[in-house]
């Protein structure tokens, strides 16, 4: 097969006894052995025989041989969410005295993370904004620093950092460089073909792509996968089976999806811009965006993320959000069901406005999760919200 998505759709576990055509669920804690022998060959690692769904299960291989495929990556591990994912990778491969180095525009559970368990384990870490140069960032390396950190297009701003850019700085300076890769997802953007050595995913969000179960996974380099996965293995955030089972089927689909996202959004964005209500529309792919020519190189598409800034701030973007009649309020993204935040109420309320502007959230920022309804029904129930 020359092509990824067929390679994906037929990549599966292995097919048992019954022959069946869709892979089953082997929702099983455990494995039989046939005889003491067996037992004591898969405990000493001799085989790759399962023992217990902690440390592996066959849907849950699936899942993350089909995201091996699309990320081009050597081999992954699977986390019950995409935090556990971050977490495992900061923990399995820094230790004390390490340092980190994080753009500044990332997650809030990551920057809870990065800013306040990281330190109570003795890993020091410093930020560099998503604009920041070559320089900039090279300047922020010390001889500590075992890992680079970074999301693009970021949450919620939609930055666009070069991953080329850090995978160069890192390699030079023989450094790890993580990247999340939860809102481009790999039909979008594959970093490790950009030189990354591992990506983290929140497969919640457009991989489940409904709003159905929390998921994540770590993939990348076999050296550093291996480590994870003895870490993981036995600290427990392995992913359910039972949810394994729903994003490898969502994974089937996923770039179709990611087509019908993706256009969705560039349209919708087209069509805000310049609107009399808005100061400025940020979507990647839109020529406006300070980091249109970054993310013309590395994505193949713009996301599924739109953002515009209202004219009249914090109380217009919560006027906003109540004059909706489509779009749903809620705390998830990368759903068939269009959704509308308001980070500077909700999300990211507990930053001061400084805080808050130095990771492109400014008071009137509205975050749109651009869904799979028909494209006039989103544009027009945000114009009507907009005249309300
Ligand atoms: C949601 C999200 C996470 C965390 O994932 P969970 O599955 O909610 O634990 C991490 N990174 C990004 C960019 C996210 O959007």
């Amino acid at each position: 097969m020359k092509h990824k998505q067929s390679k994906l759709i037929r990549t599966r576990a292995d097919r048992t006894s019954e022959k069946e055509h869709s892979s089953p669920l082997f929702l099983t804690s455990s494995f039989t052995f046939d005889n003491a022998e067996d037992m004591r060959a898969a405990f000493a690692d001799e085989n790759d025989d399962n023992i217990y769904s902690r440390f592996s299960n066959p849907t849950v291989q699936e899942f993350v041989d089909r995201l091996c495929v699309l990320e081009n990556a050597e081999a992954g591990f699977a986390t019950a969410s995409g935090m556990s994912a971050v977490f495992g990778s900061f923990m399995a491969l820094l230790k004390k005295g390490d340092h980190l180095l994080s753009c500044n525009s990332i997650f809030g559970s990551t920057h809870t993370v990065v800013s306040k368990y990281l330190p109570k384990y003795g890993i020091d870490y410093s930020y560099v904004g998503a604009s920041a140069s070559a320089a900039e960032w090279e300047a922020a390396i010390t001889p500590q620093t075992k890992m680079i950190y970074l999301e693009t297009p970021t949450n919620p701003g939609v930055d666009v950092v070069d991953i080329a850019m850090l995978s160069t700085i890192a390699k030079k300076h023989k450094i790890i460089l993580n990247v999340d890769n939860c809102f481009a997802t790999p039909i979008g953007q594959t970093p490790i073909d950009l030189g990354a050595d591992l990506v983290v995913h929140s497969a919640t969000k457009w991989i489940d792509g409904q709003g159905r179960v929390l998921g994540g996974a770590i993939v990348g380099r076999k050296d550093l996968i291996h480590e994870i996965y003895l870490f993981c293995r036995s600290t427990g955030p392995s992913l359910s089976p039972f949810n394994a089972w729903i994003l490898s089927k969502s994974l089937e689909t996923l770039e179709v999806r990611m087509e019908r996202h993706c256009s969705n959004a560039l349209y919708l964005a087209e069509k805000l811009e310049g609107h009399q209500k808005i100061n400025f529309v940020k979507y990647p792919f839109l020529p406006s965006h300070p980091h249109y020519a970054i993310a013309k190189k590395q994505m193949s598409n713009g996301g599924g993320i739109v953002c515009f800034e209202l004219k009249d701030g914090i109380k217009a973007g919560q006027q906003f959000l109540n004059s909706l009649k489509m779009l749903s309020l809620t705390a998830n993204l990368g759903d068939a069901k269009s959704i509308a935040s308001h980070p500077a109420s909700t999300t990211h309320a507990k930053l001061s406005e400084a805080e808050r502007s130095a990771v492109s959230i400014t008071p009137g920022l509205i975050r749109i999760s651009v869904g799979l309804e028909h494209r006039e029904d989103i544009l027009a129930d945000i114009l009507q919200a907009l005249e309300a």
